[in-house]
């Protein structure tokens, strides 16, 4: 049987360590017993972005946007539906780049929307510009695979 993986629950932070073959099982968190996948991104500041960033041994996706930028409130539907085809297989995070200046700086963000996918706590891809649903899935799936 393979290691278990870290999930880091999207409710409480706790880091629940969950078979691979049980991912899609619906896993509950064993802290607060709340379900590790709910099919939507979580929205994260700098403290729970570096936690779920550092502790998931599955991908982590971000999407860094504002809510003054268009193409980001326009691409927000698409990133909440590869939410649900890309779950519990990676796990998606939305960082407001206003409310965590500190984010975006440190990850050099120069213009939004950002995608970065983070995988053992460093970042092997980024793309910028707004995606539809199915490209994000795709380029998660071909970025994640290349890593
Ligand atoms: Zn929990």
């Amino acid at each position: 049987m393979a290691d278990p993986f870290h999930i880091v629950c999207p409710h409480c932070d706790a880091v629940n360590r969950v078979a691979a073959e049980r991912l899609a099982d619906k896993p509950v968190c064993g802290k607060c017993a709340q379900e590790l996948f709910v099919g939507k991104p979580l929205d994260v500041n700098s403290a729970r972005f570096d936690r779920h960033v550092g502790r998931n041994d599955i991908p982590v996706l971000v999407d860094f946007w504002a809510a003054w930028c268009g193409p980001c409130r326009m691409m927000a539907p698409a990133y909440a539906q590869a939410a649900t085809r890309l779950e519990p297989h990676a796990r998606l995070l939305k960082v407001d780049t206003e409310a965590s200046q500190d984010l975006a700086a440190r990850h050099a963000i120069r213009s939004i929307p950002t995608i970065a996918l983070f995988q053992g706590g460093r970042e092997i891809a980024r793309q910028a510009g707004a995606m539809d649903a199915g490209s994000l899935v795709a380029w998660v799936q071909r970025s994640a695979r290349a890593a």
